[in-house]
C-alpha cells in the first residue's frame, strides 16, 4: 500500500479538471503515474503553495501535519496539471532540482504527473 499525495497546481485546478475527479478516476483505475503503485491510498491533495513556486513550505506543512495524524507520506505526485503548467504556462518549478530537494528534506518520493486522460 502506497500512501501518497497529490499536488495540484492553485492556478489551474477546478479550470482544467473539475473537483479533481481525473485525479480521482486515475487512481482508481491505476492509470498514468498511478501505475506504478500496487495499491494506494491517497492521504492528502492540496495546492502547489502558488506562484513562484512555494512547494517547499507547503510540503514542509503537509509533512508535520501527515506526521501528527500518524499517515507519514510515502510518495508525492505533482499533478498532471502542474506538469501542463511547467510545459505550456512558464510555472517556475523545476522538476529535477525540487524533487532531489523533497527527497532529502522530507525523504518522500517526488513523481510528476498523475492521470493521463
Ligand atoms: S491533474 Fe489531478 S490534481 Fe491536477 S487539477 Fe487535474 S485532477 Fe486535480
Ligand atoms: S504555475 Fe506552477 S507554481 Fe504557479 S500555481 Fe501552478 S503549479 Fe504552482
Amino acid at each position: 500500500m502506497s500512501k501518497i499525495a497529490v499536488i495540484y497546481c492553485k492556478r489551474i485546478k477546478d479550470h482544467s479538471c473539475v473537483a479533481c475527479a481525473k485525479c480521482y478516476k486515475g487512481m482508481a483505475e491505476k492509470n498514468g503515474e498511478f501505475a506504478k503503485h500496487d495499491e494506494i491510498e491517497l492521504v492528502a491533495m492540496t495546492d502547489c503553495g502558488d506562484c513562484p513556486g512555494l512547494v517547499v513550505p507547503r510540503v514542509k506543512q503537509l509533512s508535520e501535519v501527515t506526521k501528527n495524524l500518524a499517515r507519514e507520506i510515502e510518495t508525492i505526485h505533482l499533478g498532471t496539471c502542474v506538469k501542463l503548467a511547467m510545459e505550456t504556462a512558464a510555472c517556475p518549478i523545476d522538476f529535477d532540482e525540487l524533487k532531489i530537494t523533497l527527497e532529502k528534506k522530507f525523504g518522500v518520493d517526488v513523481m510528476l504527473g498523475t492521470h493521463s486522460y
